[in-house]
Order: structure tokens, then sequence, then C-alpha cells
């Protein structure tokens, strides 16, 4: 018997170069879906990607998502008695503004001395369209799995696909669903994410009193709001910067590990800045919680005038470990606020809202298959990874499809991609390698002696 290995991967070697040119022509259009940019390329986008679906032999089409912009469907059945595979990725991209200091034109595809590929969306995640495109095409014209393929245009701001899925779940059951738009921590080093965490977020209002008062002829006794709010921010985090809200969760992560230098740099931290929390740097980031003040409503220093202040309010994001429970934390989070507000000031809390975190089930036959076939495509042992933002998404389609293995990666690799900041950007290696993943993963899902 022939080593399948090798087959797989000479064949993804000779779709590449047409796979990059489907890239660079993706990445020139500036698809970016916020509220104040122009809908015609967003527009465009969606049409590009139906095309690159439809060459590479899947019968897409636009999706319309009630009040937003359209994803992408397609629809390939099962054989009889495989499994169905949702595969997913986004065409929408962050916006690329020139203060961000990019040095290439953004929406002009780019190759570095490096050999990575440049420009927005470079890696998140127009590079998983050309690896889900690169899928189908080493597949052929039968795959061994049925295929369901969702392309989302509003990953990047407000999605109305959430609403879409919870409201039409049977579309999307599936056996196995697979999310493109992830990362190895280096190029070269397979990477599974198995956790996301969730958020909480709530407004804070502090106030002391009735109307702003002179300071030096009321300051020294009655109570100023802004400080009374800071000493409350404050105590969220004891001094080695760990968030020691009584009654969070969270847990020491087990798989791999960050390198410090390639998290300074990424995080571009000042040289003298230290790093804040303790534990491993994966704990820090991916299974325990973090709090941030992420705004506040108080004068501006321009217009800073010798008073106290009546009212102040801060907005708090906390980040919560996979496994928690959001109502729990926001309840834990609540409680602290309460019992840390100082000199009797009113407080008010407001606007919450929660997303949750997501365990994927590490013994799930597709989870297990991704496992072994990322390891085969790299060449080296899968690690599993978390991730410390949360794609809620992920969450209702698991809902809408609860047995179903989720199986997140992607060519976003964490070292150098720089998603979201300027000269964002893409190894080609890795949409290779994450390719003859993906093959050879559904391969062994319709036949696990593959
Ligand atoms: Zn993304």
């Amino acid at each position: 018997m022939v080593d399948p290995v090798p087959s797989v991967s000479e064949q993804v070697d000779a779709l590449m170069p047409a796979l990059i040119t489907d890239l660079a022509a993706l990445i020139g259009i500036p698809s970016v879906a916020f509220p104040d940019f122009p809908a015609e390329p967003v527009h465009r986008m969606a049409d590009a990607v139906v095309d690159l679906l439809q060459r590479s032999g899947a019968p897409a089409r636009l999706l319309d998502i009630p009040g937003g912009y359209p994803a992408v469907w397609a629809e390939i059945p099962a054989p009889a008695g495989a499994p169905t595979v949702l595969l997913y990725a986004h065409y929408d991209v962050q916006p690329a503004p020139p203060e961000q200091g990019w040095d290439t034109e953004p929406f002009v595809a780019s190759t570095g001395e490096d050999g990575r590929i440049y420009g927005r969306g470079a890696a998140d995640d127009k590079s998983g369209l050309v690896v889900h495109a690169g899928t189908l095409r080493a597949l052929g014209s039968e795959p061994p799995v049925g295929l369901k393929i969702l392309i989302e245009g509003e990953e990047e701001t407000d999605s109305h696909l959430d609403g879409f899925v919870r409201d039409n779940p049977e579309m999307f059951s599936c056996d196995a669903i697979v999310v493109a738009d992830m990362g190895n921590l280096e190029v070269g080093r397979p990477a599974l994410t198995t956790a996301l965490r969730g958020v909480v977020v709530c407004t804070v209002t502090v106030r002391t009193l009735d109307f702003p008062v002179h300071s030096g002829e009321f300051g020294g006794a009655a109570p100023d709001a802004l400080l009374a709010l800071i000493r409350m921010l404050a105590g969220l985090h004891d001094d080695a910067g760990d968030t020691v809200v009584p009654g969070l969760t969270g847990f020491d992560w087990s798989g791999g590990d960050l390198d410090e230098g390639v998290y300074r740099r990424t995080a571009g931290m000042l040289p003298d800045a230290q790093l804040v929390g303790t534990g491993s740097l994966a704990s820090r980031l991916w299974s325990r919680p973090s709090a941030t003040v992420i705004g506040m409503d108080v004068p501006s220093v321009a217009h800073g005038s010798n008073v106290l202040i009546p009212e102040a309010r801060a907005k708090i994001s906390l980040r919560i470990a996979p496994g928690a429970d959001p109502e729990a934390e926001m309840a834990a989070l609540v409680r602290y606020l309460e019992s840390a507000v100082p000199w009797g000031a009113r407080l008010t809390v407001s606007d919450t809202g929660v997303g949750w975190p997501f365990s994927a089930d590490m013994n799930a036959p597709a989870v297990r298959a991704a496992e072994a076939g990322m390891a085969e495509a790299f060449g080296r042992p899968t690690e599993t990874i978390g991730c410390g933002g949360s794609i809620p998404l992920v969450n209702l389609l698991q809902r809408a499809a609860p047995e179903a293995g989720v199986i997140l990666w992607g060519a976003e690799d964490m070292a150098a991609s720089r998603i979201h900041a300027s000269n964002e950007s893409v190894d080609p290696r890795e949409i290779r390698d994450l390719i003859v993943a993906q093959v050879l993963t559904l391969r062994r899902l319709a036949d696990e002696n593959y």
C-alpha cells in the first residue's frame, strides 16, 4: 500500500500557486463590514467567495442574513453512511487605517522577503477561505464526507449570523464543525485550539454628591465619586496583577505554552514593562479570569477644574475561564463591587452582557481525527492551546449540532501574523499544511482506518 501522506501533500503542493493567486485577489477587496464603511466591497467580496467555492467544486450561493451582509453557503450531500462536516471561515476583515502604521498598502497583497504574504485579511480570515477552497480542490468531485460550507460576512462586527443560526438550527446539523479562523503558536508547530474564554461586561456608576462642589472649600471631607471608583477598580487585581475577585473560577492550563519573548514582542510591550499575573502565560491568557477597565466617563484633562466630582462611570470587561458559568461570574463581580464601594457611595451596575466560554470535547471522534491529521500533516505532535478571546458563534453552532466535535485551527500563526494590527501577514506554508491536515482529517472521519 502506498503511504497516503506524500500523495495528499504532493497534490496540495500542486494546488498552491493557484490558491495564492486567489488569496492575493481576495486581499485586494477591502471587505470591512463595519457600519461606517462602504457596502459595495463587502458585497463584491461575497460574490468573489461564491466564485472561489464554485471554482473549487462546491455549489455555493449567497445566503441572505436578515439585517446584515450575506453569508456564503454550499452543501454537498454525504455519501451513504458518511458523516457531514461543517466548514466555517469569514470573509469580512478589520479596517486598516493609515495611523496603524502600515509598511505596505493594506489592500494590495505583497510578498515579503520572508516569503509571507502581507495585507489586511491575509491571515484573518482570508487564509481560511483558501484553506477551505484548497481542501475542496484536493478532495475532488466526490468528497468522502458530506460538506456544509458557511462563510460569514460579519465576524469582525455585530454579527447577524448568530441570530440566523439560533433561528435555523436544523440547517447547521452536522457531525463535525471545522472553524478555520485560529492559528498555531508559531509556523510549523501544529496546534488545536481547545478552549475559548468567555466574557462578561458591565457599566459601574458611582455617585457621591448631588452636584460638583469646589474642591478647596469641600475637599477633604466630602467624598469624590471618581476617587471612590478608582479605589474599587484598583481592588480587581492584587499587587502581582492577578485578577482576585472572590468567587471567579479558573484553572492551570496543561497544554502548550507561549514563548515569553514572542509574547512580549507581539503584545508590543515596552522593554521595561513587566508581565502582570502569575503562573504560566497559557494559564494567564487562556484558563484564568482577567478583568480590564475598557472605558471611563470622567472629566477630560483639558476640562478638569477644581471641583469634587459627583458621579463617575467605568466599563469593566471580565474574561472568564473555559467551563465557567457567565451568570455566576457576573454575580461574583457584582458582589465584589458592592463589597468594595467606599464611603457610602451609591453604586449602580448596568448594561450587563455575557458571552459564554467554550471547551472542545477532546474525546469527540472529529477532534481526535483532527489531532492525528494535523500531526501527520505537520510531521510533529499536535499541541492543545487556548484562545483568550471569545467567539459566540462557536457556542451557537455547537448548540445547533450538540453531538458534533468542534475543530478550531487555522493559518493565523500567533508569532507573526499580527491580525487586527498593521502589517498583517500569513505564511503560505501554514496554508499548505492546514489544507493537508483538513484533507487527512476528513478522510479519517469517513474511514477511521485511513
Ligand atoms: Zn477572524
